[in-house]
Parts: structure tokens; C-alpha cells; sequence
């Protein structure tokens, strides 16, 4: 093994999965990575790494791998391998020719989080200054776009509050709609080993995920929440720490609006808001309610860690604003162990939103409609900006179907198998003029392209992930590009050949007009990574080195805002025809839809999506472990194999999402968040019923 990269570059880069971003080391034979181990260095993971990461890099030389651009009429037909060229050109005039028929608002693009910020950067730029529009989204949309929400509206930011080190110093972790040692393994064993010694946990999940009882460890307090619940739950731990005066008034009237304060108290302190009085709705015993309140409140430092599970659901935004208040309720904020803590799913979903990626903001989160916001763009770039927010995904695809959406540039998102109701997607998908998609492989989405473009794994390019610690870190090129161009170097191409004229010869000019235009990113460059290893952003004049936690004296919206969260019932609900509600997650081995790590060797421990039903709600359907059971919902259906397990408590069931024969998204309803349409993929009203096979 000779351990070099190309010359030129080292050979450390950043793991592609999820959102810790362990820093690895490739190592090369050639042109070829044979072993991926763990940078001892790396601040996010320091030499530890997980199974899925050490066998990353195997998807990238895969038989699969398509690395010619294709074209095609219409998708009925055979692809034509073309040259890039023609490639580009084709989607162009079809671009702008569906503009020209339909409107300049006919077009859009989704960007991608498995992609570098770098490649993020230009596909919102290209949306911008070369369709004129601003329908620009991003999978954000359908996972932690509540958080961005949640966390603007009551600190200021829209990112967690501190680094994976901090929950070293952590006497109480409250665990909520996440499962660590499955989908964010490296912190999840960092997280073990605190407990180990000796912090106390808390965890509020339908299901009894691993760290409930892990050998060595137990959760102290396990609130098995009914799925949809978690506002309510979260009101009555907020009920409990005020009416019990468990409160840190001091940080509150320091920190925190009077008048919000003031407010939210009369509203959380009403009867309607106790644990008892919502314990039907939340399936949570009163008693164990009120001691992890008071466990969390007590605690010197106590740190709150949550996913999908909060955000995923229609009250989603209202769930992490309801977990910002109890931490500054509890003045939770601003220190080493403690804070806000969202476990990002995707390695770069951080980044892909700080750079524009919504349609109504401009990179580092700052608002289209704000004039002197978009003067700066509009200096740089040359062009003059559209003020209007442009479309979020699910109405692109709701205007898809209504004729008024025609072309969509799709980057590294398969959202045929990952977004929720797949035959609406695929509906809209259908009715698409002009479909282009850039992946390394032929996805379920590309079925209905019309261009495809090949992209470039992590490996093949030079950019940086930011990931869920707010943490920069580079992403280098170890190996050539299969196609011949990065994903960046196929968005200048597409640009340019629509007339949108764009010029960088590096990825490092690119993070400069990132941080040229974007003060949290304002000192930022190649430079100080290569000399730091990483920093967290803000990273500027103020903090030239980074921000490892932030809020420490203020919050960054100045005072902390405590919003009112009222608990409403989502619409998704069980009954007589669909007794159960199916929520989902995932496993160790696999990544999201599974593109990646089905085509390394992580296959070997992980085939299939498994449906976990508790033993009194199979019996009552004779159904035995193993059996084939068909789920049906209000919009589709699908077969799974049953796995009878005591981890989901009886009338809910479970499964993971990696597999599209599974197609768990068939189930799932267009239901979404209130304020940021993130779909409510953890709720389904669904019966479950023995079949022969599938
Ligand atoms: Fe680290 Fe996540 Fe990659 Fe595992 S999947 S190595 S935890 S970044």
C-alpha cells in the first residue's frame, strides 16, 4: 500500500455519510483507494470511524458507476451517450426553451447535500443569475429544514450550538428522535463512553433504541412518546420545570424577551399543558415525565441531541423551538456541555443550507427579500436578483403535475426514492419537459430524466463538507474523475452553456466568493483549513479561528425568543381501518436510501428493510417473525418482512428506508411541517396484514 494521493494533494479528506464527518485517510494503490482508516487528527471523529465509513470508498469504482453523459427525447426511449458538450447543450436550449413557452418561473433546481458547499454554492448561483428565478431547494426540505426554522426564530441561527466534544462535559443528555449508535455511530460511541461515565440519560423516542439498554448503560428515564407527540411531550417537561420553580430565572431575565417570556409562561403553566392531562395524547406514564423534568432541570450541565424524529413530522418546527425554550428555560445555552444539538442526517445537509440552497434565502441564511442583501449578490455576480422566494420542492412537483413546472436540474438527489408518496413524485417527474439529473449512478429518479450527467464521488474532487458541529473540513481529490469532471466542473458547464458565464480554475476560488460574500464565512479560505484541519463557522474578524460554541454571552438574534408551541394533533391519526402507526429510522450499516452503501461491502450485514411489530399486535394478525406482511396506508402499499420486537411498543410499528424494493415512501403522506414543508415521514396511519410474498 502506498500511502499518496494524486501529487500535489494529501491524501486526508472527510467521509461522504453522515452528518459527524470523520476525517479519514485514503489510502492508495495508484489511481486506487484500497483503505480508508481514520485521521487520528480529525476533530470530529480523532482516529475513530465506523463500518460504514471505512468501507465508503467502494461505491466509487463500482460496475455501476456511469461516467459518460446521455441524452435522450423522451424516456420511453434507449440513452445516447454523447460528449459533455453536446450534453449540456441540449439541456440548455431545452431550458430555455421551456422558458421561453411557459414562463421564467417553469424551471428549477434541487441541490445536493452529499455534494461539496463549493458545488452547492454554484447550483444556487446558477438558479439565481442564469434561470432568473429562485426556485432553488434543497433535501433539507425533507429533514432538518425545521431546525433551520426552530433555531432561527429562538436563537438566531439556524445551526447546533456546539462541538461533539462538548458532551464530555455533560451530566444529563436528553436523547429525542435520534438514534446515535445507529445513524451517527462515532458520536454515538462517544456519547456511550460518557455515560459510561457516569452522565445520566434521558430519551424520548417511540421505540427503545439501542442506548435505552445498551450493555453497560441504561437510560434513566425512556419516554416511549406516541408517534406525533413530541410538542405535547415537550410542553409538559417545560409545564413541570415552572410550576415545580425549577427554572434559571437569572439566565432567563439576562438572556431571554421579558415580554415572549412572559407570554409563553402563561401559556405553558395552563392545566391543559401537565402530564397527566396529555398522557393520552402522548402515551408517556406522567410519573416518569415528571422525574426527567426534573432530572434535565436539576442538572449542571445538561445537553439536548435530537434528529429526525423531531423534525420530520407536521409540528416539526414547533418541536425544535419547544426544545430551544426548555434549554433556555433551563439557561442550557452558551457553555461547554450543554446546548441544542441537531444530529444532521447527511454529511454536508449543514452546508448545502448555510449556501443558499432555500428559495427564499441567500447564502449564510440572510433573506432574498432584504434589498441591501441581495445588492451585495447583485454587485458581485453582475445580474439583477428576482425579490420573490421561489418554489420549495414539494411545489415544484405540486406545479409539476398542474403543467406549470417543466424543467428541473436535479443534482445528486434520488428524490424518486426519497421523498415522501412516491407516486405523486413520480407523477410530476413524468410530466417534466426537460429532467436532468447528475449522479454516479442511474437512480430511481434518472428513470425519468432526460439528460444525465455524470457526477464525481467525494474521492474524485477537491471542496469541503460542513458538518453538523458547524465544522468546515476539506474534501480533497485522492483519484482522477471517472467522467472526466468534478460536479462542479458540470454545473460551470451547464451554466455556461445557457448564457449564465461563470469562471473558477479551483474550488478554493469559489469558497473565496463564498467568504467574500458571506460574513459567518467571511475568513474562511483553503489556507486555514489546510492550517487549522477544520474550523467551525462563524469564522471571521471576531472569531478568526472559528466558533466552537456559540451564544455564549448572547444569543445571536441578540435576547432569546421563547415561542409559544401549542400542541396540535397531526391529521395523520389511527383508526379502525388503519389501526397502527408506522414511524421509521435507521441502521448502522446502511446510509439513507442506500445508493452508496448497497454497492460496497456493508450489503453483507443489512439486505433488507425489516417491518418491527410488537408480539401482541402480530399475534392478533397471525403474523410470525419472518412472515411476509403487506403495509397499507391512505396512499399506497408495500411488503415487508415482519421482525417481532419488544423495541416498538404495541399499536406502533417500524422500519428502515434503504431499500427501494421496500419503497417505504410509498406509504408515507404528503402530510408536512407547518412551517417548512419537511415532510412527516415518522407518521403513518397503516394496517398490516399476512401475505404469502411479496
Ligand atoms: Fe463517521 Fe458518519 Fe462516516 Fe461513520 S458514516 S465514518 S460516523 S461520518
Amino acid at each position: 500500500i502506498i500511502a499518496t494521493g494524486i501529487p500535489g494533494h494529501t491524501e486526508i479528506t472527510t467521509c461522504a455519510y453522515c452528518g459527524v464527518g470523520c476525517g479519514f485517510r485514503a489510502e492508495m494503490r495508484g489511481n486506487t483507494v484500497v483503505r480508508m482508516t481514520p485521521w487520528k487528527d480529525g476533530k470530529a471523529n480523532e482516529g475513530h470511524a465506523c463500518v460504514k465509513g471505512r468501507f465508503a470508498f467502494g461505491y466509487a469504482t463500482h460496475p455501476d458507476r456511469i461516467t459518460t453523459p446521455m441524452i435522450r427525447d423522451s424516456i420511453d426511449q434507449p440513452w445516447r451517450v454523447v460528449s459533455w458538450d453536446e450534453a449540456v447543450t441540449f439541456a440548455a436550449q431545452r431550458f430555455r426553451q421551456i422558458q421561453s413557452e411557459y414562463g421564467r418561473n417553469s424551471i428549477g433546481a434541487i441541490s445536493s447535500s452529499r455534494c461539496t458547499n463549493e458545488e452547492v454554492y454554484l447550483v444556487q448561483k446558477l438558479v439565481r443569475a442564469g434561470f432568473g428565478n429562485n426556485n432553488i431547494d434543497t433535501c433539507a426540505r425533507v429533514c432538518h429544514s425545521p431546525t433551520g426554522y426552530g433555531l432561527k426564530t429562538t436563537l438566531g441561527e439556524s445551526a447546533g450550538t456546539q462541538t461533539f466534544a462538548s458532551v464530555d462535559e455533560a451530566d444529563v443528555i436528553l436523547v429525542m428522535g435520534a438514534n446515535p449508535t445507529e445513524a451517527h455511530p462515532v458520536f454515538g460511541s462517544r456519547l456511550k463512553r460518557r455515560l459510561r461515565q457516569g452522565a445520566q440519560l434521558i430519551v424520548i423516542d417511540p421505540r427503545k433504541i439501542e442506548l435505552v439498554d445498551a450493555p453497560h448503560i441504561r437510560a434513566d428515564y425512556h419516554l416511549p412518546v406516541n408517534p406525533g407527540a413530541n410538542v405535547a411531550v415537550l410542553n409538559a417537561l417545560a409545564h413541570v420545570i415552572l410550576t415545580e420553580n425549577l427554572q434559571d430565572q437569572a439566565f432567563i431575565d439576562q438572556r431571554c424577551e421579558a415580554d415572549a417570556f412572559k407570554e409563553w409562561c402563561e401559556f405553558i403553566r395552563a392545566a391543559h399543558n401537565s402530564p397527566e392531562a396529555l398522557a393520552d395524547a402522548t402515551g408517556v406514564d406522567p410519573q416518569a415525565l415528571r422525574a426527567a423534568a426534573r432530572l434535565y432541570a436539576n442538572a449542571g450541565n445538561a445537553a439536548i441531541y435530537y434528529g429526525l424524529g423531531v423534525t420530520e413530522h407536521s409540528q416539526g418546527s414547533t418541536a425544535v423551538m419547544g426544545i430551544a425554550n426548555l434549554a433556555m428555560l433551563t439557561g442550557n445555552l452558551g457553555r461547554e456541555g450543554v446546548g441544542v444539538n441537531p444530529l444532521r442526517g447527511q454529511n454536508n445537509v449543514q452546508g448545502a443550507c448555510d449556501m443558499g440552497s432555500f428559495p427564499h434565502e441567500l447564502p449564510g441564511y440572510r433573506h432574498l427579500m432584504d434589498a441591501a442583501t441581495r445588492a451585495i449578490f447583485e454587485d458581485d455576480w453582475h445580474v439583477e436578483l428576482d425579490p420573490e422566494p421561489g418554489m420549495r420542492i414539494p411545489n415544484m412537483f405540486d406545479a409539476a403535475v398542474d403543467g406549470e413546472f417543466r424543467g428541473l436540474y436535479c443534482q445528486g438527489e434520488d428524490v424518486a426514492q426519497s421523498d415522501p408518496n412516491t407516486q405523486h413524485v413520480q407523477a410530476a417527474l413524468r410530466s417534466l419537459d426537460c429532467l436532468v439529473v447528475q449522479d454516479i449512478f442511474l437512480n430511481e429518479t434518472a428513470k425519468f430524466a432526460h439528460v444525465f450527467l455524470p457526477g464525481a464521488s467525494f474521492l474524485e474532487k477537491d471542496g469541503t463538507f460542513i458538518n453538523a458541529e458547524r465544522r468546515i473540513s476539506r474534501v480533497r481529490k485522492v483519484m482522477p474523475s471517472l467522467s472526466g469532471k468534478a460536479d462542479w466542473e458540470a454545473t460551470l458547464a451547464f451554466a455556461n452553456a445557457l448564457g449564465c458565464e461563470m469562471s473558477y480554475e479551483h474550488p478554493a476560488q469559489i469558497m473565496d466568493e463564498i467568504a467574500r460574500l458571506t460574513p459567518a464565512f467571511a475568513g474562511v479560505s483553503y489556507a486555514l483549513l489546510d492550517e487549522q484541519g477544520s474550523v467551525q463557522w462563524p469564522c471571521n474578524a471576531s472569531s478568526p479561528k472559528g466558533t466552537p460554541t456559540m451564544h455564549v454571552d448572547s444569543f445571536v438574534r441578540g435576547q432569546g425568543y421563547f415561542a409559544v408551541t401549542e400542541y396540535v394533533p397531526t391529521d395523520e391519526r389511527a383508526n379502525r381501518r388503519f389501526p397502527l402507526l408506522l414511524t421509521t429510522g435507521r441502521i448502522l450499516s446502511q446510509y439513507n436510501v442506500g445508493a452508496q452503501t448497497r454497492r460496497t461491502d456493508n450489503t453483507l450485514w443489512h439486505q433488507e428493510d425489516l417491518l418491527e411489530i410488537h408480539a401482541h399486535d402480530a399475534q392478533e394478525r397471525g403474523i410470525d417473525d419472518g412472515d411476509w406482511v403487506g403495509i397499507q396506508s391512505r396512499t399506497g402499499s408495500t411488503v415487508l418482512r415482519a421482525a417481532i420486537s419488544s423495541r416498538v411498543k404495541p399499536g406502533v410499528v417500524y422500519t428502515t428506508f434503504h431499500h427501494p424494493l421496500s419503497g417505504t415512501n410509498v406509504v408515507t403522506t404528503e402530510n408536512s411541517d407547518w412551517a417548512t414543508n419537511c415532510p412527516e415521514y415518522k407518521v403513518t396511519a397503516v394496517q398490516a396484514s399476512k401475505v404469502s410474498e411479496p
